[in-house]
């Protein structure tokens, strides 16, 4: 039976807490919280040990000390919205210069917030691959919809062009895509993106897209925005946010790009949530966003370099890695170090034996098989540090 035959009670007589009850807390913050009490070195919550560019921070501090200490205008600190209308140009050729097209939002997850706050009315269904960023889950039953998700197997994680079919219905209104992709590290293929673009105009579906991985590609592999395929741009929502790349997660700065229409219904959630993001940031991003091709390549190739040292360290400690192409996160398969439960081992196991946290790649999944023993490493942080956990994860096999 598929989720969504089951009978659900109306989403409209129960409270937003209770639709999200069965989400509990995050496994992020859960395993941060474990990281601090053991003292394990935290691969588990993506986020780097250093900082990123210093002109950016810079920016930050100038801005504060120069008095840019209140409310944003709506759409969000106009150098920032001419910095991501130039982004969008640069990088892709996208052209979302006309007024109303680029919504400044409280990170990329204010702007998934009320993206799908804005336009699911309950029942709808979203399609999302699977295993999936938690809050596309836990967002679709907040605003009382019903996810149907499309299974990526490890190692290699593809797409099955039938099963990803059969997730389509009358009754789908949006996909929330995110490629490059977390946890897995897949970049989608164009003909990935082509199947898709195309089902979600046979269905008439929205595509809400996450792309805050967009500049941590890999070996020469290619980010493909949706908004680029021909006849998409008018039916995707572009999310971005400068977290990941610019290595300020704590700043919150994200984006929303696309139709003035859809980025004004956004916008009508939006303004309910956060108001307005924080103002001083907002110009040190549209800095970081201006910084030259070397600038973006010293970020890419740093990391790729810190992917290089994690999968290693993982394969000599006896697990088997998966390369991620993208991103801050390796999935790695613990069962032949004896795992047979990835939360028990990630609760247990990693950081009693090897201190070291990692999640288990079940908090992204419904199907409890498809992850079992699948753990989720972050290499976003020092080489030094990697090394050092490599180092450790050696205790595991002995
Ligand atoms: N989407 C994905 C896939 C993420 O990994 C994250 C975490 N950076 C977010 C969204 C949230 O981004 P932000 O911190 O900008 O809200
Ligand atoms: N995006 C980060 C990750 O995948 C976590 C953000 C969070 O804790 N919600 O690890």
């Amino acid at each position: 039976m598929s989720d969504a035959d089951v009978t659900r009670p109306d989403p409209a007589s129960i409270a937003g807490h209770e639709r999200l009850a069965a989400f509990g807390e995050t496994i992020f913050a859960e395993m941060s919280a474990l990281a601090a009490r053991t003292g394990a070195l935290n691969l588990g919550q993506g986020f780097p040990d250093t900082d990123g560019p210093a002109v950016v921070l810079e920016e930050a501090i100038a801005q504060i000390r120069g008095g840019r200490n209140q409310y944003s205008p709506g759409m969000g600190e106009p150098e920032l919205v001419a910095a991501v209308v130039e982004h969008q140009r640069r990088w892709y050729g996208l052209d979302v210069s006309a007024p109303g097209q680029v919504m400044v939002t409280a990170g990329a997850s204010e702007a998934l917030a009320a993206a799908f706050l804005a336009l699911l009315k309950p029942g709808d269904e979203v399609v999302m691959l699977e295993p999936y960023y938690d809050m596309y889950a836990a967002l679709t039953s907040l605003a009382g919809g019903v996810r149907r998700t499309v299974p990526m197997r490890f190692p290699d994680f593809a797409i099955d062009e039938q099963v990803l079919r059969a997730a389509f219905s009358e009754r789908t209104r949006l996909v929330i895509l995110n490629t490059p992709h977390n946890p897995t590290g897949r970049v989608l293929t164009r003909e990935e993106m082509e199947l898709i673009a195309s089902l979600a105009k046979e269905f008439d579906a929205v595509v809400v897209t996450d792309e805050v991985y967009e500049h941590l590609v890999f070996d020469d592999l290619e980010h493909i925005p949706m908004a680029t395929l021909p006849g998409m741009a008018e039916r995707t929502l572009t999310i971005s946010s400068a977290g990941k790349t610019f290595s300020v997660t704590g700043w919150k700065i994200g984006w929303v790009t696309g139709p003035a229409e859809l980025v004004r219904q956004v916008r009508s959630v939006k303004q309910f949530l956060s108001f307005v993001p924080p103002a001083p940031f907002q110009p040190a991003v549209a800095v970081g966003l201006g910084l030259d091709d070397a600038a973006f390549e010293q970020i890419r190739g740093g990391l790729q370099k810190q992917r290089d040292i994690l999968v290693e360290g993982l394969r000599a400690a006896g697990l088997t890695a998966s390369v991620p192409q993208a991103g801050y996160f390796v999935v790695a398969d613990a069962a032949p170090l004896g795992a047979v439960d990835a939360l028990d081992f990630c609760r247990t196991t990693l950081p009693a034996t090897a201190g070291v946290v990692g999640v288990p790649v079940s908090g992204f999944c419904d199907d409890p098989d498809a992850a079992r023993t699948l753990v989720r490493f972050a290499f976003s942080k020092r080489p030094e540090v990697l090394e050092e956990a490599a180092r450790r994860l050696q205790s595991l096999g002995s």
